[in-house]
Order: C-alpha cells, then sequence, then structure tokens
C-alpha cells in the first residue's frame, strides 16, 4: 500500500488558505517528499505527517516555489532526532543550490548527500522497493518529473498450497520465489500464487508546457499529479510560453495515458477557486479531483 498526500496545491506563492504544491507519498514506514517550497514544512505539520519518516527528498527544479523551504524542513529534522543519512534528488547541478541553500543551516545533526540525476534524458534508481524514474520536463530551466512504480508479489494460495500436498514447512522457499520438489513432483512458485498483480503506479509533474512525451512517461498511472495554472483554455497559449499548462491540458494527459485518476495542482494565485471548473475538466476526463491541499489516497 502507498499512501499519497498532496501537501499544498499552489503555484509562485503560498497563500493563507492554500500552500506551495508538494507531495508526500509514504510506504513500508518510509516517506519520500517531492519538492519543498516556502512553508511546506508547515503544511507537513498540519497534515499531521511525521517528518521523522522522511528519507528522501525529490526536487523538480530549483524555483523558489519548490524548493526555498528546505533549510526549514532540514533544521526541523534534525530537531526531531535524525540521525542517517538524507537523500536529496534533482537535475544535474543541483547541488551547488542545494549547497547555497544550507549555508544558513550548516549544523545538521545527519549527512545530506545530494544526488543529481540526468537532465536531458531520463533517469532511474530504487528507494524503499519502488522503482523511480525521472523525466526533464520543459520549464525554461532544468526541470525534472517523476514516476514511482512499485512491483507487488503475487498472494501467496494456502489452499493451493494444500492440494498439491505441500508441507508448511516448504512454505518458506516458496515465498522466498524457490521451487520445491513433492514426491518427485516440481511445484514451483506461480503454481501456489493467485497469479500476477498490477503494480501501483504514480506520477508526478509539475512545471512544463505540455509535450507528447509526458503521455508515455504517465502511462497506466493509477494516481497522475499534474499542474493546472488556470482553469480556463484562454490561458493556454500564454501559459505554454511559461512552461505551464492549464487544466484542459492534464486531463487531456490522464486520458492519453490511461491513468486511472486525476489530482490537479499548482494553482496560480490569481485563480481563487479553481473548484469551479470540476464540471468542465470532468467532461474531459472524469475522475478528475480539482484538489485542495490534504488531498490524500491510500494505493493498494
Ligand atoms: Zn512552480
Ligand atoms: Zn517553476
Amino acid at each position: 500500500m502507498i499512501d499519497v498526500t498532496l501537501i499544498g496545491t499552489g503555484g509562485m506563492l503560498p497563500l493563507p488558505d492554500r500552500w506551495l504544491t508538494s507531495m508526500w507519498l509514504e510506504y513500508n514506514g518510509k516517506a519520500c517528499l517531492v519538492d519543498c517550497g516556502e512553508g511546506t514544512q508547515i503544511a507537513i505539520n498540519k497534515h499531521r505527517l511525521k517528518l521523522s519518516k522522511l528519507d528522501i527528498i525529490l526536487m523538480t527544479h530549483v524555483h523558489a516555489d519548490h524548493i526555498s523551504g528546505l533549510p526549514g524542513l532540514l533544521l526541523s529534522l534534525g530537531n526531531c532526532g535524525k540521525t542517517d543519512t538524507l537523500k536529496i534528488y534533482g537535475h544535474k547541478g543541483i547541488s551547488n543550490t542545494i549547497r547555497q541553500l544550507m549555508c544558513i543551516c550548516p549544523l545538521l545533526p545527519f549527512d545530506v548527500e545530494i544526488c543529481e540525476l540526468q537532465s536531458d534524458r531520463g533517469s532511474e534508481f530504487v528507494w524503499n522497493d519502488i522503482n523511480v524514474s525521472s523525466l526533464p520536463l520543459r520549464h525554461g530551466i532544468d526541470c525534472l518529473g517523476y514516476s514511482f512504480v512499485l512491483n507487488r508479489k503475487p498472494i501467496f494460495a494456502p489452499e493451493k498450497a494444500r492440494t498439491l500436498g505441500v508441507d508448511v514447512k516448504l512454505w518458506r522457499e516458496l515465498h522466498a520465489g524457490k521451487s520445491v520438489t513433492v514426491a518427485g513432483e516440481t511445484i514451483t512458485p506461480e503454481m501456489v500464487t493467485y497469479g500476477t498483480r498490477q503494480p501501483i503506479k504514480v506520477t508526478y509533474m509539475t512545471d512544463s508546457r505540455y509535450f507528447d512525451g509526458m503521455i508515455s512517461f504517465a502511462k497506466n498511472s493509477d494516481l497522475l499529479v499534474s499542474e493546472g495554472m488556470y482553469g480556463d483554455d484562454e490561458y493556454i497559449e500564454k501559459m505554454n510560453e511559461k512552461g505551464h499548462m492549464v487544466f484542459s491540458q492534464s486531463a487531456k494527459l490522464a486520458k492519453a495515458s490511461d491513468s486511472k485518476a486525476l489530482w490537479l495542482t499548482h494553482y496560480s494565485p490569481a485563480l481563487t477557486r479553481p473548484s469551479d471548473y470540476t464540471e468542465s475538466v470532468r467532461s474531459i476526463f472524469s475522475n478528475t479531483t480539482v484538489s485542495s491541499d490534504g488531498e490524500y489516497i491510500k494505493l493498494k
């Protein structure tokens, strides 16, 4: 199970009732934070997420609304007792910006390891049994989208094992993916499970103008978190120039990528009532949520 919380939904600057866009993804007792703008640690607290679970941070890019909350968050992590290494991932060259921000939090009780991913092509790494991929976005400066894929083992079927006469002592071997022999017959793990399970996939993309490469990157997402600066299509051209998207573009992306659910986020401060566009955006992709801060889902 993966727990996903959208910590904030704003773009550019935090508002009294809207924190900046960032996502908290929790699995197996560990959490990953994507982006950390001004006030993100306050929003984490408000949504009752446990900072002590934070294991890695992924940065999309170095615009202030995505990274300027980092020093305060690192200090709070130190105050809540973190001593093991914190890994921060981002695009090529991001170390420089992060180290400069860390000038104001120099004495942390844990090490910070900065991992630079490719800025001109995708990268992959594994965190907490989850395959994480990055995709260079189109935002005028280096910017990465991220996807998280959890491949799941099939569920063990005890009654199948019993029917095949497999002694309980041998179940552990089958759990570990090994075949066993019963009365001269080979029993494979596939013979005692309920078949394959679909992976769980979460994709997070902001900030970027639309391009076709987003479709394959987001393909078959259980949850697509994607930006929408405005709900009105009249802003498409202007947003395209600025390296952003509007609601309908994200909805078309969700549909084209066969995603199961879409959460819109990263609203312009000028967009005071994003939910006004719920109906129109659902006419393109029905399972769209015009997200509010603290949007939460448990993916099973
Ligand atoms: Zn932004
Ligand atoms: Zn930006």
